[in-house]
């Protein structure tokens, strides 16, 4: 294969109704950053786009729920990936969001030109309609019970408990998630992609032949669809949050979410290069031959991302198409599948306020154990093992202890090198020459290959090789008789240390900054790991400074306790509450005394080291309060933004883990782990008086 000009990576849009957990990162964003690096530290021309998906139904849902738009969902959520995502140096060119102008006009020119090429199949079928809630009702919020095992909550189209994929009217019984009501069938006109039609085309025949050099899982999941024969899909969804089918006859219709979302990397290209004022710039990542097309995706999105997605570019024509799809499996915890819903994931955004500025730690761990070809588990008893064992004691401690010596015997200086004349000395650099240059290569071609997770273990072996230099010839001792050499195996000792920050630029990015500075390296090229001298002698280098802290017992403890308890509120069986005795009767006076007001949540956060606080700020209209709430089993923190809630608002303030909180949120609880907050049952302004 030629060299390409240049790459568009792309890594799945992420979809904006919750923050970021360890699995989305292990699963594409990871692993896109790493290859991204690489290959801008290789000089290559590289633009890397993201961006929040925005539509869908969830989304509708969740808004319905919160009792607020679903543009304030995903203002909300997009604001909360974006941070996240540049917190853990997921360094994209632009990220981008499907709710944006551009983004709308762009799928719809998109959609337009496929129905003028008279691509789509024109259909009238008969969906389930919710006459209550006045719209069509999604697949998944049909349920109904399943034809064939009988379970009785199965969704319209799968029931998950004997695993059979059924259509909404498969399902006896059905009812509306939305009302509750039993739908009525009611006749729609929708545009479908034919699917089965363009799979028998010889451009797509010839497309598919790149599977070939693709990773198994997916060249695996692709023929199995291909050989079943593919089915036409609708592209357009009676909604009203979407894309509007831009065609006549199609009011109150949306485009389908996933025909919207990959449009959303053309969109977010656009737009980044509007930004940079060159508008017509982004042609040449899309439709000019000489650019690469990489989508760095997770296993649930192959099918959009390796057949749909590319059998539009290729009906739309003039577009590339994908030349690797490098989708990952998914990353497990602790034994169990990362949920959202269930809440069992580690957050980003939580694992920073535990850790704070220990974002390479993360970044190590979840490359080493990354899902390449299988499902992998993160454990916390791992992550501590491999910080501690790898990232401390082999890399951290190799670096330390070079610059410690080189401050030591020259005052920070780097010596020259005069050379070796001992044979063992010389035999143990060669070695050392000998496996830098092989952990080099193998890393090379690991990273072409993008299998990070080997090429991440290449790199650690190179200060293993650096240890093992410093273990054979024990330079602290040597400088006693022999000072000349020390000189030399310190320099050559360097030398490996400044190729260890080089791999780390693409690992390891703050960790790499920071030796960067340490030995004052201005060339930070890939290719300088081919060279003998990085650092000159006489140049000086920084105080050594430590590069990472040991992970501690206590700190894995306060995380397996965190979801112990999640685990014992899932499992904890719904059993009858015991009922509690009514208090003494109290006079109208007695409760009067009691100022009850409603209150809105502005901000929530959890308390370090305190597993059941939250802490939130409440607007009270006429101030605003800082109170501490033990809820945090109970509700994520950012669910909690914008709720209103009921707030004790004369109770005496009170100090809790050296917080003052100044005031108590009213809650009904019961004995088995449920604890939920009173608010009032329509928007009403805070201030306002509960009696
Ligand atoms: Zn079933």
């Amino acid at each position: 294969m030629t060299e390409p000009k240049r790459y568009l990576i792309t890594a799945a849009l992420p979809y904006a109704n919750g923050p970021v957990h360890i699995g989305h990162l292990a699963g594409c964003y990871l692993p896109a950053d790493t290859y991204v690096r690489y290959l801008r530290a290789l000089g290559k021309d590289v633009v890397f786009i993201c961006g929040s998906d925005e539509h869908g139904v969830p989304i509708t849902i969740k808004a319905k729920k919160e009792g607020v738009s679903p543009q304030q969902v995903v203002d909300k959520y997009h604001q909360i990936m974006q941070d996240a995502f540049r917190d853990f140096g997921i360094d994209f060119s632009f990220y981008g969001r499907t709710s944006s102008t551009v983004h709308h006009q762009t799928a719809a020119e998109f959609f337009k030109n496929l129905y003028e090429n008279k691509v789509f199949v024109e259909e009238v079928t008969r969906q389930y309609f919710d006459v209550e809630a006045g719209q069509f009702l999604a697949d998944r919020y049909i349920t109904g019970t399943c034809p064939r095992c009988g379970n009785p909550s199965a969704y319209g189209d799968q029931c998950e408990k004997c695993g059979t994929s059924l259509n909404p009217t498969d399902l006896i019984n059905p009812k509306s998630a939305l009302s509750g009501n039993t739908p009525v069938l009611k006749e729609t006109k929708n545009w479908f992609l034919p699917m089965g039609e363009i799979q028998q085309s010889e451009a797509f025949q010839s497309y598919i032949k790149r599977f070939e050099n693709w990773k198994s899982n997916i060249k695996g999941q692709c023929a199995s669809w291909l050989n079943e024969g593919l089915q036409s899909r609708a592209m357009t969804r009676d909604l009203d949050w979407g894309v509007p089918v831009p065609v006549e006859g199609a009011e109150g219709k949306v485009l389908y979410v996933w025909f919207d979302a990959p449009i959303g990397y053309i969109s977010a290209t656009k737009e980044y290069f509007d930004s940079l004022g060159k508008p017509e710039e982004w042609k040449t990542y899309w439709q000019n031959e000489e650019t690469s097309l990489i989508h760095f995706i997770g296993k649930d999105n192959i099918v959009f991302h390796a057949i749909i997605f590319p059998m539009m570019l290729m009906t739309h024509g003039g577009y590339n198409l994908p030349v690797n799809v490098p989708a990952n499996e998914f990353l497990n915890l602790e034994g169990d599948k990362i949920s959202t819903s269930r809440n069992w994931a580690v957050w980003l955004h939580e694992y920073l306020m535990d850790f704070p500025g220990r974002q390479d730690e993360l970044r190590y761990v979840l490359t080493a154990i990354s899902p390449e070809t299988k499902d992998s588990e993160f454990t916390w008893k791992d992550y501590q093992t491999r910080v501690n064992s790898e990232l401390v004691s082999i890399f951290g401690n190799f670096v330390n202890r070079v610059a410690v010596l080189i401050h030591k015997y020259y005052e920070g200086l780097v010596p020259d090198s005069p050379g070796l004349i001992d044979e063992k000395l010389v035999a143990a650099n060669a070695v050392l020459e000998r496996d830098i240059r092989q952990s080099v290569t193998k890393m090379n071609d690991l990273l072409d290959q993008v299998r990070l997770r080997d090429a991440q273990a290449e790199w650690i072996n190179i200060a293993r090789a650096g240890n093992k230099f410093l273990a054979d010839t024990e330079p602290w001792k040597l400088i006693k008789t022999d000072p000349e050499s020390v000189k030399t195996l310190l320099f050559n000792a360097l030398q490996v240390c400044s190729k260890l920050a080089i791999g780390a630029s693409v690992f390891l990015p703050k960790t790499a900054e920071r030796l960067f500075n340490m030995f004052g390296l201005n060339n930070r090229s890939w290719n300088m790991l081919d060279e003998e001298v990085l650092v000159h002698s006489g140049q000086r280098i920084q105080t050594p400074e430590i590069l990472y802290k040991p992970v501690e017992d206590g700190e894995i403890e306060t995380q397996l306790n965190r979801l112990a308890e999640i685990k014992k509120v899932q499992e904890s069986v719904p059993q009858k509450a015991t009922l509690h005795e009514l208090k003494p009767a109290i006079t109208y006076e007695d409760f009067d005394k009691i100022d009850l007001r409603v209150g809105r949540v502005l901000e929530a956060e959890r308390v370090p080291k305190a597993d059941k606080l939250l802490k939130l700020t409440v607007d009270l209209g006429f101030e605003k309060r800082t109170i501490l709430s033990g809820i945090a089993e109970y509700y994520q923190p950012d669910e909690l933004v914008g709720k209103l809630v009921t707030v004790v608002a004369n109770l005496a303030p009170r100090k809790i883990r050296g917080i003052e909180s100044q005031g108590m949120l009213l809650m009904a609880g019961n004995d088995f782990g449920k604890l939920y907050s009173v608010s009032p049952e329509k928007d009403i302004e805070p201030g306002s008086v509960v009696k």
